[in-house]
Protein backbone atom coordinates (compact mmCIF):
# COMPACT_ATOMS: atom_id res chain seq x y z
CA UNK A 1 0.00 0.00 0.00
CA UNK A 2 3.22 2.31 0.47
CA UNK A 3 2.64 3.27 -2.95
CA UNK A 4 -0.68 4.70 -3.06
CA UNK A 5 -2.33 7.55 -1.02
CA UNK A 6 -4.98 7.43 0.27
CA UNK A 7 -7.11 10.58 1.49
CA UNK A 8 -10.77 10.70 3.78
CA UNK A 9 -13.04 12.49 1.59
CA UNK A 10 -15.23 14.97 2.94
CA UNK A 11 -17.38 14.69 -0.23
CA UNK A 12 -18.11 10.92 -0.13
CA UNK A 13 -17.03 10.74 3.67
CA UNK A 14 -14.77 7.96 2.65
CA UNK A 15 -10.91 6.84 2.75
CA UNK A 16 -10.22 6.71 -1.07
CA UNK A 17 -6.99 6.05 -2.84
CA UNK A 18 -6.07 8.93 -4.53
CA UNK A 19 -5.78 8.85 -8.57
CA UNK A 20 -5.32 12.72 -10.00
CA UNK A 21 -7.71 13.49 -12.90
CA UNK A 22 -4.49 13.19 -15.30
CA UNK A 23 -1.59 10.61 -13.86
CA UNK A 24 1.11 12.58 -12.22
CA UNK A 25 0.16 16.18 -11.72
CA UNK A 26 -2.31 17.50 -9.06
CA UNK A 27 -4.35 21.00 -9.16
CA UNK A 28 -4.46 21.62 -5.55
CA UNK A 29 -6.70 24.88 -3.92
CA UNK A 30 -6.17 25.65 -0.83
CA UNK A 31 -8.42 28.15 0.74
CA UNK A 32 -5.56 31.28 2.06
CA UNK A 33 -6.27 34.01 4.43
CA UNK A 34 -8.10 36.88 5.10
CA UNK A 35 -5.41 39.50 4.50
CA UNK A 36 -6.78 41.81 7.77
CA UNK A 37 -4.47 41.23 10.26
CA UNK A 38 -1.91 38.60 10.92
CA UNK A 39 -2.84 34.81 11.24
CA UNK A 40 -3.31 33.16 13.97
CA UNK A 41 -1.92 29.59 15.19
CA UNK A 42 -4.94 27.80 13.93
CA UNK A 43 -4.94 29.20 10.73
CA UNK A 44 -1.01 28.09 10.51
CA UNK A 45 -2.36 24.57 11.42
CA UNK A 46 -4.20 24.36 8.77
CA UNK A 47 -1.77 25.96 6.04
CA UNK A 48 0.59 23.60 7.51
CA UNK A 49 -1.19 20.37 7.11
CA UNK A 50 -1.59 22.13 3.46
CA UNK A 51 2.25 22.14 3.11
CA UNK A 52 2.37 18.21 4.63
CA UNK A 53 0.10 17.68 1.80
CA UNK A 54 1.69 19.13 -0.81
CA UNK A 55 5.23 17.97 -0.08
CA UNK A 56 3.61 14.13 0.32
CA UNK A 57 1.94 14.16 -3.06
CA UNK A 58 5.43 15.53 -4.30
CA UNK A 59 7.44 12.53 -2.41
CA UNK A 60 4.96 9.92 -3.99
CA UNK A 61 6.04 11.66 -7.14
CA UNK A 62 3.48 13.32 -8.33
CA UNK A 63 3.89 17.35 -9.77
CA UNK A 64 1.80 19.94 -8.10
CA UNK A 65 0.38 22.76 -8.98
CA UNK A 66 -1.13 24.53 -5.50
CA UNK A 67 -3.23 27.70 -5.35
CA UNK A 68 -3.93 29.73 -2.51
CA UNK A 69 -5.83 32.62 -2.47
CA UNK A 70 -5.39 36.05 -0.23
CA UNK A 71 -8.87 37.39 0.48
CA UNK A 72 -8.30 41.00 0.13
CA UNK A 73 -11.75 42.05 -0.64
CA UNK A 74 -14.42 41.17 2.16
CA UNK A 75 -16.33 42.62 5.25
CA UNK A 76 -12.85 42.51 7.65
CA UNK A 77 -10.46 43.77 4.96
CA UNK A 78 -12.88 46.88 3.68
CA UNK A 79 -13.11 47.56 7.28
CA UNK A 80 -9.99 47.33 8.55
CA UNK A 81 -8.77 49.49 5.75
CA UNK A 82 -10.88 52.46 6.81
CA UNK A 83 -10.27 52.02 10.29
CA UNK A 84 -6.66 53.04 9.67
CA UNK A 85 -7.26 55.52 6.93
CA UNK A 86 -5.62 53.51 3.84
CA UNK A 87 -6.67 52.20 0.72
CA UNK A 88 -7.63 48.45 0.61
CA UNK A 89 -4.41 47.97 -1.29
CA UNK A 90 -1.89 49.56 1.63
CA UNK A 91 -3.47 47.88 4.17
CA UNK A 92 -3.96 44.29 2.94
CA UNK A 93 -0.11 44.55 1.43
CA UNK A 94 0.75 44.92 4.51
CA UNK A 95 -0.71 41.78 6.20
CA UNK A 96 0.10 39.77 2.93
CA UNK A 97 3.95 39.98 3.57
CA UNK A 98 3.76 39.82 7.50
CA UNK A 99 1.84 36.55 6.23
CA UNK A 100 4.45 35.42 3.80
CA UNK A 101 7.48 36.47 6.36
CA UNK A 102 5.07 33.51 8.94
CA UNK A 103 5.22 31.09 5.91
CA UNK A 104 8.97 31.39 5.84
CA UNK A 105 9.21 31.46 9.64
CA UNK A 106 7.50 27.89 9.74
CA UNK A 107 9.13 26.27 6.72
CA UNK A 108 5.67 26.48 4.48
CA UNK A 109 6.90 25.91 0.98
CA UNK A 110 5.41 28.21 -1.44
CA UNK A 111 2.51 27.31 -3.49
CA UNK A 112 2.88 28.05 -7.25
CA UNK A 113 0.18 31.13 -7.39
CA UNK A 114 -1.37 33.11 -4.81
CA UNK A 115 -3.99 35.02 -6.29
CA UNK A 116 -5.70 38.12 -4.89
CA UNK A 117 -9.41 38.53 -5.05
CA UNK A 118 -9.19 42.14 -6.04
CA UNK A 119 -6.56 40.85 -9.20
CA UNK A 120 -9.47 38.74 -10.13
CA UNK A 121 -12.54 40.55 -10.62
CA UNK A 122 -13.11 39.99 -14.50
CA UNK A 123 -13.30 36.50 -14.07
CA UNK A 124 -15.89 36.42 -10.91
CA UNK A 125 -17.97 39.03 -13.25
CA UNK A 126 -17.68 36.49 -16.03
CA UNK A 127 -18.48 33.58 -13.63
CA UNK A 128 -21.86 35.57 -12.34
CA UNK A 129 -23.09 35.74 -16.11
CA UNK A 130 -22.49 32.60 -16.56
CA UNK A 131 -24.81 31.75 -13.52
CA UNK A 132 -27.20 34.50 -14.96
CA UNK A 133 -27.64 33.20 -18.22
CA UNK A 134 -28.05 29.48 -16.65
CA UNK A 135 -31.07 30.95 -14.52
CA UNK A 136 -29.45 30.26 -11.10
CA UNK A 137 -29.57 34.03 -10.30
CA UNK A 138 -32.23 37.15 -9.38
CA UNK A 139 -31.36 40.49 -8.35
CA UNK A 140 -32.81 42.55 -5.52
CA UNK A 141 -32.03 46.14 -4.62
CA UNK A 142 -28.65 46.36 -7.09
CA UNK A 143 -27.07 42.73 -5.40
CA UNK A 144 -27.27 39.25 -7.74
CA UNK A 145 -27.95 36.38 -5.58
CA UNK A 146 -28.00 32.65 -6.02
CA UNK A 147 -30.99 30.88 -5.63
CA UNK A 148 -30.37 27.37 -4.34
CA UNK A 149 -33.51 26.22 -5.26
CA UNK A 150 -32.15 26.03 -8.67
CA UNK A 151 -29.00 23.68 -7.39
CA UNK A 152 -30.82 20.37 -6.06
CA UNK A 153 -27.60 18.84 -4.73
CA UNK A 154 -27.30 21.42 -2.72
CA UNK A 155 -25.70 20.25 0.93
CA UNK A 156 -24.06 16.96 -0.62
CA UNK A 157 -20.69 18.62 0.75
CA UNK A 158 -21.75 19.25 4.65
CA UNK A 159 -24.86 17.17 5.12
CA UNK A 160 -26.94 20.20 4.98
CA UNK A 161 -30.19 20.07 3.49
CA UNK A 162 -31.37 23.48 2.83
CA UNK A 163 -34.80 23.10 4.69
CA UNK A 164 -33.06 22.70 7.91
CA UNK A 165 -31.16 26.55 7.30
CA UNK A 166 -34.55 28.58 6.98
CA UNK A 167 -35.03 29.48 9.93
CA UNK A 168 -31.30 28.78 11.26
CA UNK A 169 -29.49 31.85 12.99
CA UNK A 170 -25.87 31.39 11.07
CA UNK A 171 -27.72 32.81 7.75
CA UNK A 172 -27.63 36.61 7.93
CA UNK A 173 -30.76 37.63 5.98
CA UNK A 174 -30.90 40.78 7.36
CA UNK A 175 -28.48 43.01 5.30
CA UNK A 176 -29.66 42.40 2.09
CA UNK A 177 -32.72 41.81 0.66
CA UNK A 178 -32.97 38.02 -0.04
CA UNK A 179 -36.09 35.65 -1.78
CA UNK A 180 -35.12 32.86 0.93
CA UNK A 181 -32.68 33.56 4.38
CA UNK A 182 -30.54 30.28 2.87
CA UNK A 183 -29.91 32.28 -0.63
CA UNK A 184 -26.23 33.69 -0.83
CA UNK A 185 -25.16 36.94 -2.28
CA UNK A 186 -22.74 36.71 -5.80
CA UNK A 187 -22.36 39.96 -6.61
CA UNK A 188 -22.78 43.34 -3.52
CA UNK A 189 -24.51 46.47 -4.87
CA UNK A 190 -22.65 49.48 -3.87
CA UNK A 191 -22.80 50.94 -0.26
CA UNK A 192 -21.34 53.95 1.48
CA UNK A 193 -17.33 53.53 2.22
CA UNK A 194 -17.21 50.08 0.04
CA UNK A 195 -15.11 50.11 -2.51
CA UNK A 196 -17.09 49.65 -6.35
CA UNK A 197 -16.05 48.12 -9.43
CA UNK A 198 -18.30 49.22 -12.45
CA UNK A 199 -18.84 45.74 -14.79
CA UNK A 200 -21.36 44.88 -16.64
CA UNK A 201 -22.93 43.14 -13.82
CA UNK A 202 -23.44 46.71 -12.55
CA UNK A 203 -21.29 48.70 -10.14
CA UNK A 204 -20.72 46.90 -6.75
CA UNK A 205 -18.24 44.30 -5.22
CA UNK A 206 -18.13 40.73 -4.97
CA UNK A 207 -19.25 38.39 -2.17
CA UNK A 208 -16.78 36.28 -0.40
CA UNK A 209 -17.66 32.87 -1.83
CA UNK A 210 -18.08 33.47 -5.55
CA UNK A 211 -13.84 34.92 -5.08
CA UNK A 212 -12.72 31.44 -4.71
CA UNK A 213 -14.41 29.34 -7.57
CA UNK A 214 -13.03 32.12 -9.64
CA UNK A 215 -9.43 32.45 -8.68
CA UNK A 216 -9.56 28.50 -8.39
CA UNK A 217 -11.21 27.73 -11.83
CA UNK A 218 -9.63 30.08 -13.60
CA UNK A 219 -5.60 28.74 -12.18
CA UNK A 220 -6.53 24.63 -12.32
CA UNK A 221 -9.39 24.44 -14.72
CA UNK A 222 -13.06 23.65 -14.00
CA UNK A 223 -12.45 20.63 -13.11
CA UNK A 224 -9.50 20.04 -10.41
CA UNK A 225 -8.37 17.20 -8.30
CA UNK A 226 -7.92 18.75 -4.39
CA UNK A 227 -9.50 21.62 -2.51
CA UNK A 228 -8.56 21.85 1.35
CA UNK A 229 -9.40 24.63 4.21
CA UNK A 230 -10.37 24.18 7.67
CA UNK A 231 -13.74 22.43 8.99
CA UNK A 232 -15.23 25.62 9.48
CA UNK A 233 -14.87 26.30 5.72
CA UNK A 234 -17.12 23.42 4.65
CA UNK A 235 -20.38 25.24 5.24
CA UNK A 236 -21.20 27.65 4.03
CA UNK A 237 -18.20 28.13 1.92
CA UNK A 238 -17.19 25.15 0.02
CA UNK A 239 -21.04 24.47 -0.78
CA UNK A 240 -21.48 27.49 -1.98
CA UNK A 241 -18.60 27.21 -4.18
CA UNK A 242 -19.99 24.03 -5.32
CA UNK A 243 -23.18 25.50 -6.01
CA UNK A 244 -21.86 28.33 -8.38
CA UNK A 245 -18.91 26.40 -10.05
CA UNK A 246 -20.75 23.56 -10.66
CA UNK A 247 -23.88 25.63 -11.51
CA UNK A 248 -22.04 27.59 -14.01
CA UNK A 249 -20.10 24.79 -15.86
CA UNK A 250 -22.00 21.37 -15.25
CA UNK A 251 -19.31 19.76 -14.45
CA UNK A 252 -17.59 18.00 -11.43
CA UNK A 253 -15.71 21.00 -9.87
CA UNK A 254 -13.44 19.23 -7.41
CA UNK A 255 -12.94 15.39 -7.00
CA UNK A 256 -11.53 15.40 -3.19
CA UNK A 257 -11.96 17.74 -0.70
CA UNK A 258 -9.96 17.35 2.60
CA UNK A 259 -10.69 19.49 5.59
CA UNK A 260 -8.41 20.00 8.83
CA UNK A 261 -9.85 20.43 11.91
CA UNK A 262 -10.02 23.33 14.65
CA UNK A 263 -6.98 24.09 16.74
CA UNK A 264 -8.07 24.81 20.48
CA UNK A 265 -5.52 26.13 23.42
CA UNK A 266 -5.55 24.24 26.37
CA UNK A 267 -8.66 22.56 25.57
CA UNK A 268 -10.90 25.75 25.11
CA UNK A 269 -11.73 27.85 21.65
CA UNK A 270 -9.19 30.15 20.85
CA UNK A 271 -10.61 33.49 21.59
CA UNK A 272 -8.96 37.20 21.98
CA UNK A 273 -11.44 37.92 24.80
CA UNK A 274 -9.67 34.48 26.44
CA UNK A 275 -5.88 35.32 26.45
CA UNK A 276 -5.30 32.38 24.71
CA UNK A 277 -5.22 33.90 21.59
CA UNK A 278 -1.99 33.46 19.31
CA UNK A 279 -0.15 34.74 16.17
CA UNK A 280 3.20 33.36 15.86
CA UNK A 281 4.58 36.10 16.71
CA UNK A 282 3.15 36.02 20.31
CA UNK A 283 4.89 32.74 20.33
CA UNK A 284 8.27 34.00 18.79
CA UNK A 285 8.51 37.14 21.04
CA UNK A 286 8.06 34.18 24.47
CA UNK A 287 10.99 32.53 23.14
CA UNK A 288 9.93 29.88 21.43
CA UNK A 289 11.36 27.67 18.49
CA UNK A 290 9.99 28.38 15.07
CA UNK A 291 10.87 24.56 14.03
CA UNK A 292 9.22 23.24 17.60
CA UNK A 293 6.18 24.83 16.88
CA UNK A 294 5.99 23.80 13.43
CA UNK A 295 6.66 20.06 14.87
CA UNK A 296 3.95 20.68 17.32
CA UNK A 297 1.30 21.91 14.81
CA UNK A 298 1.90 19.33 12.43
CA UNK A 299 2.31 16.55 14.91
CA UNK A 300 -1.30 15.60 15.10
CA UNK A 301 -3.41 14.27 12.31
CA UNK A 302 -5.17 16.73 10.27
CA UNK A 303 -8.36 15.27 10.82
CA UNK A 304 -8.10 15.18 14.55
CA UNK A 305 -8.67 18.54 16.80
CA UNK A 306 -5.09 19.89 18.13
CA UNK A 307 -4.98 20.73 21.45
CA UNK A 308 -2.35 23.09 22.08
CA UNK A 309 -0.88 23.56 25.11
CA UNK A 310 2.57 25.00 26.32
CA UNK A 311 3.31 21.74 27.98
CA UNK A 312 3.08 20.27 24.48
CA UNK A 313 5.24 22.64 22.86
CA UNK A 314 8.24 21.83 25.74
CA UNK A 315 7.74 18.17 24.52
CA UNK A 316 8.37 19.48 20.86
CA UNK A 317 11.13 21.09 21.51
CA UNK A 318 12.77 18.01 23.21
CA UNK A 319 11.96 15.95 20.38
CA UNK A 320 13.34 18.68 18.38
CA UNK A 321 16.33 18.81 20.31
CA UNK A 322 16.98 14.99 20.37
CA UNK A 323 16.30 14.82 16.57
CA UNK A 324 19.30 17.52 15.94
CA UNK A 325 21.55 15.57 18.28
CA UNK A 326 21.26 12.55 16.91
CA UNK A 327 22.11 13.76 13.20
CA UNK A 328 25.05 15.88 14.63
CA UNK A 329 26.21 12.22 16.45
CA UNK A 330 25.51 10.64 12.60
CA UNK A 331 27.58 13.34 11.11
CA UNK A 332 29.96 12.71 13.29
CA UNK A 333 30.27 9.26 13.26
CA UNK A 334 32.69 7.21 11.04
CA UNK A 335 31.14 3.85 9.16
CA UNK A 336 31.45 0.98 11.06
CA UNK A 337 32.86 -2.27 9.34
CA UNK A 338 29.87 -4.46 10.28
CA UNK A 339 27.64 -2.18 12.57
CA UNK A 340 24.64 -3.00 15.36
CA UNK A 341 21.90 -1.41 12.36
CA UNK A 342 20.57 -3.85 10.08
CA UNK A 343 19.84 -1.98 6.49
CA UNK A 344 17.09 -3.89 6.17
CA UNK A 345 15.36 -2.53 9.19
CA UNK A 346 16.15 0.91 8.29
CA UNK A 347 14.28 0.12 5.04
CA UNK A 348 11.20 -1.04 6.82
CA UNK A 349 11.23 2.06 9.25
CA UNK A 350 11.43 4.10 5.83
CA UNK A 351 8.49 2.06 4.46
CA UNK A 352 6.32 2.54 7.49
CA UNK A 353 7.47 6.26 7.18
CA UNK A 354 5.61 6.21 3.61
CA UNK A 355 2.85 3.79 4.80
CA UNK A 356 1.90 6.43 7.86
CA UNK A 357 2.39 9.28 5.57
CA UNK A 358 0.22 7.25 2.43
CA UNK A 359 -2.51 6.63 5.70
CA UNK A 360 -4.76 10.10 5.06
CA UNK A 361 -1.23 11.74 6.15
CA UNK A 362 -1.12 9.82 10.03
CA UNK A 363 2.16 12.45 10.82
CA UNK A 364 1.49 11.23 14.43
CA UNK A 365 2.65 7.47 13.44
CA UNK A 366 5.00 9.07 11.15
CA UNK A 367 6.76 10.82 14.05
CA UNK A 368 6.50 7.76 15.86
CA UNK A 369 8.48 5.50 13.12
CA UNK A 370 10.97 8.49 13.15
CA UNK A 371 11.53 8.33 17.05
CA UNK A 372 11.99 4.48 16.71
CA UNK A 373 14.68 5.17 13.78
CA UNK A 374 16.44 7.95 16.44
CA UNK A 375 16.39 5.33 18.93
CA UNK A 376 17.91 2.66 17.01
CA UNK A 377 20.48 4.65 15.72
CA UNK A 378 21.78 5.86 18.81
CA UNK A 379 21.74 2.36 20.48
CA UNK A 380 23.81 1.66 17.54
CA UNK A 381 26.27 4.57 18.39
CA UNK A 382 26.53 3.53 21.68
CA UNK A 383 27.31 0.53 20.51
CA UNK A 384 29.26 -1.52 17.47
CA UNK A 385 28.20 1.73 15.26
CA UNK A 386 26.49 2.39 11.92
CA UNK A 387 27.96 -0.22 8.48
CA UNK A 388 27.98 1.66 5.30
CA UNK A 389 25.11 0.45 3.79
CA UNK A 390 23.04 1.21 6.54
CA UNK A 391 24.27 4.46 6.40
CA UNK A 392 23.20 4.76 2.63
CA UNK A 393 19.68 3.67 3.92
CA UNK A 394 19.59 6.05 6.46
CA UNK A 395 20.47 9.08 4.43
CA UNK A 396 17.75 8.16 2.10
CA UNK A 397 15.23 7.62 4.93
CA UNK A 398 16.23 10.85 6.67
CA UNK A 399 15.97 13.01 3.24
CA UNK A 400 12.46 11.66 3.25
CA UNK A 401 11.94 12.88 7.06
CA UNK A 402 13.05 16.34 5.67
CA UNK A 403 11.46 16.93 2.42
CA UNK A 404 8.10 15.88 4.16
CA UNK A 405 8.01 17.18 7.60
CA UNK A 406 11.25 19.63 7.47
CA UNK A 407 11.79 19.98 11.35
CA UNK A 408 15.42 19.67 11.06
CA UNK A 409 18.17 22.03 12.84
CA UNK A 410 18.75 24.99 11.38
CA UNK A 411 20.87 24.49 8.13
CA UNK A 412 24.54 25.39 7.66
CA UNK A 413 25.05 28.31 6.41
CA UNK A 414 26.74 26.68 3.05
CA UNK A 415 25.40 26.66 -0.37
CA UNK A 416 26.63 26.39 -3.91
CA UNK A 417 27.46 29.54 -5.43
CA UNK A 418 26.80 31.54 -2.58
CA UNK A 419 28.31 34.11 -0.68
CA UNK A 420 27.99 33.55 2.81
CA UNK A 421 30.00 36.28 4.30
CA UNK A 422 27.51 38.63 2.20
CA UNK A 423 24.41 37.34 3.04
CA UNK A 424 25.34 37.81 6.88
CA UNK A 425 26.19 41.55 6.02
CA UNK A 426 22.23 41.68 4.37
CA UNK A 427 20.89 40.04 7.29
CA UNK A 428 22.96 42.56 9.87
CA UNK A 429 22.23 45.49 7.88
CA UNK A 430 18.41 44.41 7.69
CA UNK A 431 18.73 43.80 11.44
CA UNK A 432 19.15 47.34 11.93
CA UNK A 433 16.98 48.83 9.26
CA UNK A 434 14.39 47.08 11.17
CA UNK A 435 15.62 48.72 14.37
CA UNK A 436 15.50 52.10 13.11
CA UNK A 437 11.80 51.36 11.95
CA UNK A 438 12.85 51.42 7.82
CA UNK A 439 10.63 48.69 7.01
CA UNK A 440 10.95 49.34 3.70
CA UNK A 441 14.78 48.77 3.42
CA UNK A 442 14.31 45.69 5.35
CA UNK A 443 11.72 43.71 3.41
CA UNK A 444 13.42 44.86 0.00
CA UNK A 445 16.95 43.35 1.54
CA UNK A 446 14.82 40.11 2.10
CA UNK A 447 12.87 40.27 -0.93
CA UNK A 448 16.57 40.47 -2.74
CA UNK A 449 17.62 37.50 -0.80
CA UNK A 450 14.92 35.51 -2.22
CA UNK A 451 15.25 36.12 -5.19
CA UNK A 452 18.68 35.10 -5.22
CA UNK A 453 17.22 31.75 -3.83
CA UNK A 454 17.88 32.48 0.09
CA UNK A 455 15.33 31.88 2.45
CA UNK A 456 15.47 33.81 6.37
CA UNK A 457 14.19 32.94 9.38
CA UNK A 458 13.76 34.76 12.04
CA UNK A 459 14.30 33.23 15.43
CA UNK A 460 14.46 33.66 19.03
CA UNK A 461 17.99 33.61 18.81
CA UNK A 462 18.65 35.96 15.71
CA UNK A 463 18.16 35.34 12.19
CA UNK A 464 19.14 32.28 10.25
CA UNK A 465 18.95 31.52 6.12
CA UNK A 466 19.40 28.43 4.63
CA UNK A 467 19.51 28.19 0.69
CA UNK A 468 15.77 27.43 -0.93
CA UNK A 469 16.00 23.42 -1.88
P1 LIG B 1 -9.64 32.82 7.42
O1 LIG B 1 -8.53 33.83 7.28
O2 LIG B 1 -10.53 33.06 8.58
O3 LIG B 1 -10.41 32.65 6.14
O4 LIG B 1 -8.94 31.42 7.74
C1 LIG B 1 -7.88 30.88 6.99
C2 LIG B 1 -7.86 29.37 7.18
O5 LIG B 1 -7.67 29.01 8.56
C3 LIG B 1 -9.16 28.68 6.76
O6 LIG B 1 -8.84 27.50 6.03
C4 LIG B 1 -9.84 28.34 8.07
O7 LIG B 1 -10.68 27.22 7.95
C5 LIG B 1 -8.65 28.05 8.96
N1 LIG B 1 -8.93 28.21 10.41
C6 LIG B 1 -9.57 29.22 11.04
N2 LIG B 1 -9.61 29.03 12.40
C7 LIG B 1 -8.93 27.87 12.64
C8 LIG B 1 -8.58 27.12 13.83
N3 LIG B 1 -8.91 27.54 15.06
N4 LIG B 1 -7.89 25.97 13.67
C9 LIG B 1 -7.53 25.53 12.43
N5 LIG B 1 -7.80 26.20 11.29
C10 LIG B 1 -8.50 27.35 11.37
ZN1 LIG C 1 -12.06 29.84 -0.16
Amino acid sequence: MEGVLRFKNTLTRRVEPFEPIEPGTVGLYTCGPTVYNYVHIGNLRTFLFEDVLRRTLKLFGHEVTQVMNLTDVDDKTIRGANEAGLSLREYTDRYIEAFFEDLDTLRVERAEHYPRATDYIPQMVELVGRLEERGHTYRSEGSIYYRIATFPEYGKLSGIRPEANLAGARIDADEYEKEDARDFVLWKAPREGEPVWDTELGPGRPGWHIECSAMSMALLGESFDIHTGGVDNIFPHHENEIAQSEGATGKPFVRYWLHAEHLVVEGEKMAKSKGNFFTLRDLLERGHDPVAIRYLLISVPYRQKLNFTFDGLHAAEQAVERYANTLRRLEHAPDAADGDLPAGEVRELRAAFRGALADDLNTARALGVLHTLLRRVNTALDGGGIGREARQELDAALAEVDAVLAIGPHRENTAPGVDAAEIERLIAERAAARKARDFARADAIRDELRERGIVLEDTPHGTVWHAER
